[in-house]
Formats: structure tokens, sequence, C-alpha cells
């Protein structure tokens, strides 16, 4: 990089700031570290970048660098004046103050095929991930650092399945191209981090009609973790055991398993066998 990085203790002193740990603020200071992470996005130079949170703007310059806009959407109000002081000359930059969670994706975005890349607040992964795959335009690749464990439950395969690992499994294949140690970060996060890429598929591994049912399946599955799928589904899908048994061997489940040893197509099945009784019952019920 021809830049220097960029002095973060400094900046948040001559500003008169302190991270504030209820919103997450960890800012990475490591130049290596934040080259890894633009690098790991492939930016093109006529791509669009969201990045969540930027902080005091260390990540935004290695995007603003490589891509066509960045827009910016940082909660904490108190940053707007050091982000607009760290990122004078970066005019393709569009800085936004609120919280992603509030924000429409598809409104920020001119088009489908944006790239995500964030060093996200770790308090609200989950729902980060799940508002951005579920928005009607969707990014292809996201690069997003979080905590660790957090990571490798995203990446979990059957026997270790979770409603997380599944929810980001159907819209893409991800994989964690770094870890970072507590010290890239100031202040040092207790957790450890990695950087998680998420590629989307063009269309989700559950076809889009039957992606409620899925989520509904999944849902009643995980309810009670240590109980097997046959109680499960009865009382999450309000069915009677009996149905629930006939469901899962119509899927080829055996009914005693228990919701993380199922693979993904192996709830696709579950969902197809579902779609097609829930059609036989509207049909017997009018
Ligand atoms: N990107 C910067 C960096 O790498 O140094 C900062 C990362 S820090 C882990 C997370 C950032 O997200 C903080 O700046 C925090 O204020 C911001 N943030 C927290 N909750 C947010 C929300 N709901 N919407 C948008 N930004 C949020």
């Amino acid at each position: 990089m021809n830049e220097p990085g960029l002095p973060v203790a400094q900046l948040l002193r001559q500003f008169g700031l302190r991270p504030d740990k209820r919103l997450g603020q960890n800012f990475l200071h490591d130049e290596h570290t934040l080259t890894r992470i633009a690098a790991a996005a492939d930016i093109r130079p006529e791509d669009e970048v969201l990045e969540i949170g930027p902080g005091l703007g260390a990540l935004t310059r290695h995007l603003a660098r490589a891509a066509r806009t960045v827009t910016a959407v940082e909660l904490d109000a108190r940053l707007l004046p050091v982000l607009q002081h760290t990122l004078a000359g970066y005019d393709n930059v569009r800085l936004i103050q609120g919280d992603i969670l509030q924000q429409n994706p598809a409104a920020l975005m001119e088009q489908a095929g944006y790239l995500v890349v964030a060093n996200i607040p770790y308090y609200i992964t989950s729902a980060i991930l799940r508002h951005l795959l579920e928005a009607p335009k969707k990014p292809r690749r996201m690069v997003l650092t979080m905590q660790r464990e957090v990571a490798e439950r995203v990446l979990a395969r059957d026997g270790k399945m979770s409603l997380l690992a599944l929810s980001v499994q159907v819209y893409g294949q991800a994989r964690v191209i770094a870890r970072i140690p507590a010290g890239a970060f100031y202040p040092p996060p207790k957790v450890d981090s990695a950087v998680l890429a998420l590629d989307l598929y063009p269309q989700p591994r559950i076809p889009a009609r039957q992606l409620d049912l899925f989520f509904r399946l999944i849902k009643a599955g995980f309810s009670q973790k240590r109980k097997n799928l046959r109680n499960t589904l009865s009382t999450g899908l309000g069915i009677s055991r009996n149905q629930a048994v006939a469901l899962l061997e119509a899927a080829d489940i055996a009914p005693q398993r228990r919701a993380e040893t199922l693979s993904l197509d192996e709830w696709q099945a579950l969902v197809s066998r579902y779609a097609d009784w829930l059609a036989t019952n509207s049909d017997t019920a009018t």
C-alpha cells in the first residue's frame, strides 16, 4: 500500500472519543490485514461495495481505492466527523449514518451483484447475515470479519449443523480466508476473529417459492436441540407424531435422528415432501 495506515489511537484522542464496547467498536489498524480483506473481496473497478460499520474509515479507504463506489453505513454519529476527515479526497464514498438493520440494501445499492465487505459489529452477526441474504437485491459476495467461533459454526457440516449454518449455506458457498490476531485491532477484542468469505449462488439451493417452508421446518427442527425430529417437527409444525414420522420417512430420514445430523440435501428432500403434504392436506380440507 502506498498510503500509511490510520493512526487509530491518535485519531480517537484527536477527536476526544473512546471506543464504545456496546457497539462492538474494535478498530482494525493492521494494514497487512486490511489489504488481505480487501484482496479477498476481489473488487472490480465497476463494483459497488456496501460496508457495514466503517468505524474510523481504515477499511473504507482500501475499498474506495478498488471499487466504483462504497456505501458505508455507520450507526455511531460521533464517528461521522472522523470519517469525513479520514476519507477526505475519496469522492466515491457515500456515508450514511444509521443502523444497517433498518436500512434496505435494495434501496442502497443500484443493482444486485454488489459486494459487502465489512468488519462487522459482532453482537449482530446473525442478524446482519439474515438481513443481507434475505434482501431482494442480493450481493454476489460477502467478506465479513467476525468472531472466529461463529465463522466456524457457519461452515459446519451435517453432524454439527445449526440454524445459522443452514440459513447461510442455502444461499452460498462459505470459506474462512484468514484468522486475525486480536492485536490487529484497537482495542483488542477478547474473542478470536476470522474473515469469512461467502460466494452467493445465482439461486438459493432451495427453490425461492419453498424458502419460507424451509425456514419454518428448520426452526421447528432446531427448536429443541436434544430431541429427535419426530418430536420437534410434531410440536413445531403442529402435526401429530404419526404425521411427522410419515413425513420424515417419505424423505428417507429416520424419525429418531436429530436436526443437527441432517445435511442441506436432506432438508431439501424434507421441504419438498412437506410442500407435497401441505398441498394434499389443503385438497382434503377443501
Ligand atoms: N470497519 C471499522 C474497522 O475495521 O476498523 C470498524 C469495525 S467495528 C468492529 C464495528 C463498527 O460497526 C463500529 O464502527 C460500530 O460503531 C458500527 N456499528 C455497530 N452497530 C451498527 C449497526 N447496527 N449499524 C451500522 N454500524 C454499526
